[in-house]
């Protein structure tokens, strides 16, 4: 037994507090922050950041490296100083009776997986700001759906790779534009360990290409229930390029994203077999896990003597496959070559031809001008294909209606799960403690389900009105804190860095604005009439006021444009105290401002946006929508719970419909979110707009929740996929 293991073992319940030796106590918090689970739980947080508030902050809210700080003595007296010890025992057996509660949803609905879990891949998981190794929404989504698992007690095990560099962190220059800055993330701070075969040594997979191999040791992270595995190319015996493989998340060139892909989804399958899970099923997330199955069909081939189409037939039948996204650039295609150079091996072992394995990247197998596409394998290699929102299976169905040439559109077998979001990670304490308040108890077990919410109706407007006050001027003080920080770390003046300070003000009708600057989501829709802009956020009744936030791909020069003409508003007059550009748009800055807007913005050219999430974190926390209807507000949105902008139709030119978006944005905002939000009554409450929020949650909280999406997948693909139920899917 480890140190830890035997410390999980301990219960002090019995003795007092003042004899719990100091080196239990240490192991203990260990264990609370060696749990991803922590990270869902707010008092938790307010644990650890009592332990010690400013190195909490300094150190990215990472309790791994806080706890790194401390020796068990020192532990032990600021536990005492600062009245710990019950919180933190009362934690560590709530984490030991969530481990080990055999009740959950999932016992009676998903039986069928018991013995044989989902494997989850995906190529980023967004957990928490202190573990970087994620970009954005495809991340967060990974890591909620993982969360909502753990809590629904789904038995499913996730793969992803290590980014030891992670994504960049973003730092505008005085010019606004865009620098990226990549760091070393210090392993021993994570709260990761080496994952180990049944034997207990140290778990390494290898994968053979036509010149060599490529090594990758896998770690264990624990989120609750479920186990993530990361596959990690920093080790002996690769080459100085291949050690660098898994550095960064979508750096590189083709070749670094097909050795990337090789290892996620060949190598990722290998991990499995080594640590001894059998999955029932393989749920791939976009195409970069592709190759997984291939591997499967292999060892098929290989163990049970099946021929090559037997095998793709069974192991399809165990695939799931997630489209995230409409946008033609966002699906991985390779050339032949490279696909030859790095699938030759295990082409030959499963023993089909140069030809045959190019066609399973093809819409038309024999087309040699079509490059490799992941999406297109994944679609092949799997028996139940989704979309992520409904009007994103539309687009999907008719974006690859072409491999199935004999079919007409609806019957296209790509359906679609709508994204949701992990409620407990995104909810603001405050606003759950009076979601308790009026709630039927154990709402948080149940929150899938309708019901539950519809209490928000009887809860005072006041106390609503006044809870989400509170998160915006918590919001406004982190704004404040983070542009002056960034004035100063630009070397600007005294005077510069206090103006900063005093930006945006708590009775102004704030709206956010934050997401990655691809251009489809033309974060400068609203400077389109710079003017009328003015106009707006200067109005002498009704001003408004804008946070903006949000990271251009490094490669992405007109996004960073975009970056750059918000970021300099701050030197137009009419906009330095209204208008602030928040660097660095990660999960921690997310969560501030998805908690305190008023408004959520949200203006892709649609359809492009194939669900969106970021607004369903806003819903929680009783900020309003204001989106054009693409991705999972198209369906959302029901006249009364929110605003539209646009009335869902595009253009065939870009040109006149970021035309029309823009003249229906300005006029939304004037004629109905600025109006809503002024009118008040003799008490100051704006009724109008609480009744909005009210419909807000009580619709669409539920509906866009991880755990609705999880029960989706499971009823819907995971427990048919397992149980062999036969779907539709024919493509040979
Ligand atoms: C939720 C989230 C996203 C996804 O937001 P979209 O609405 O899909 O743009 C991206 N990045 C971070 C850090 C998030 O937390």
């Amino acid at each position: 037994m480890t140190r830890l293991e035997s410390a999980m073992d301990l219960d002090t319940g019995a003795k007092s507090e003042s004899n719990v030796d100091a080196q239990t106590l240490y192991d203990k918090c260990l264990a609370l922050a060696g749990n991803l689970w922590w990270t869902w739980h707010p008092e938790l947080d307010s644990l650890f950041r009592d332990l010690d508030p400013i190195r909490w902050r300094q150190l990215d809210h990472n309790p791994v490296a806080l706890l790194r700080e401390f020796t068990p003595d020192r532990l032990s007296q600021r536990a005492a100083e600062m009245v710990l010890f019950s919180r933190i025992n009362y934690a560590y057996r709530r984490l030991q009776e969530y481990l080990n509660d055999g009740q959950t949803w999932a016992a009676t609905n998903a039986g069928v997986l018991g013995a044989a879990p989902v494997a989850y891949f995906s190529a980023e998981f967004g957990i928490h700001e202190s573990i970087p190794i994620y970009s954005g929404g495809l991340g967060v989504l990974s890591g909620d759906h993982i969360k909502s698992a753990s809590g629904l007690g789904v038995p499913l095990v996730a793969i992803g790779l290590f980014y030891d560099q992670g994504y960049f962190k973003q730092h505008l220059d005085d010019e606004g534009w865009q620098h990226e800055e990549y760091l070393d993330t210090k392993v021993e701070n994570l709260p990761i360990e080496p994952a180990r075969c049944p034997d207990g040594e140290p778990i390494t997979v290898s994968v053979e290409t036509r010149d060599g191999k490529v090594f990758a040791k896998v770690w264990l992270a624990r989120v609750g229930r479920v186990r993530l595995y990361l596959l990690d190319c920093d080790v002996d015996g690769n080459s100085p390029e291949d050690r660098e493989l898994t550095s960064r998340l979508y750096g590189g060139d083709e070749r670094t994203r097909i050795r990337q892909e090789l290892m996620l989804g060949v190598g990722g399958v290998k991990a499995l077999r080594a640590l001894g899970i059998r999955p029932g099923v393989y749920h791939l997330n976009e195409g970069h896990s592709a190759f997984g199955p291939l591997e499967v069909v292999r060892e098929r081939m290989h163990h049970d003597g099946m021929t090559f189409d037997d095998a793709v037939r069974e192991v399809a039948q165990q695939t799931v496959f997630t489209t995230h996204t409409p946008v033609p650039a966002g699906h991985d295609r390779f050339s032949a070559d490279m696909v030859e150079e790095h699938l030759g091996p295990l082409r030959d072992e499963l023993g089909i031809s140069y030809e045959q394995m190019l066609g399973l990247g093809r819409v038309e197998p024999q087309n040699d001008g079509e490059p490799f596409c992941m999406t297109v394998l994944g679609l092949k290699l799997s028996r139940r294909a989704n979309a992520v929102s409904q009007l994103h299976g539309h687009i999907s169905r008719r974006m690859w209606a072409h491999l199935w040439p004999w079919r007409v559109e609806e019957e296209i077998p790509i359906g679609h799960i709508t994204n949701g979001v992990h409620v407990q990670s995104w909810l603001a304490g405050q606003m759950k403690q009076l979601y308790d308040r009026h709630f039927p108890q154990g709402w948080i077990e149940r929150m899938g389900e309708p019901d539950v919410w519809q209490d928000i109706h009887g809860v005072d407007p006041g106390e609503l009105w006044e809870t989400h006050n509170t998160l915006k001027t918590l919001l406004l003080a982190f704004a404040r804190r983070r542009v002056s920080r960034q004035c100063r770390r630009r070397g600007e003046s005294d005077e510069a860095v206090d103006a900063a300070r005093n930006v945006l003000d708590p009775n102004i009708l704030t709206i956010g604005f934050g997401r990655r600057f691809a251009t489809y989501k033309r974060a400068n829709l609203i400077m389109s009439d710079i003017d009328r802009l003015s106009d707006m956020v200067n109005d002498a009744e009704r001003p408004v006021q804008f946070i903006f936030a949000g990271k251009a791909h490094p490669k992405d020069e007109p996004g960073k444009q975009f970056v750059q003409s918000i970021a300099n508003l701050r030197h137009d007059p009419r906009f330095a105290h209204r208008v602030v550009f928040v660097e660095d748009y990660e999960i921690n800055v997310c969560r501030h401002m998805v908690r305190g807007v008023d408004v959520w913005l949200n203006n892709p050219r649609r359809p492009l946006e194939a669900s969106g999430t970021s607004g369903q974190k806003v819903v929680l926390n009783g900020g309003l929508n204001c989106s054009i209807l693409d991705g999972w507000w198209a369906e959302a949105y029901n006249g009364a719970n929110g605003f539209a902008i646009g009335s869902g139709i595009s253009h065939t030119s870009d040109e006149i419909t970021d035309k029309r978006d823009a003249e229906s944005l300005y006029q939304t905002l004037e004629n109905e979110v600025i109006a809503t939000y002024y009118d008040r009554d003799l008490d100051g409450l704006p009724r109008g707009w609480i009744k909005l929020m009210m419909n807000s949650i009580s619709t669409l909280a539920w509906r866009f929740s991880a755990h609705r999406m999880v029960m989706d997948y499971t009823r819907n693909s995971y427990v048919p996929a397992a149980g062999g139920l036969s779907c539709d899917m024919d493509f040979r």
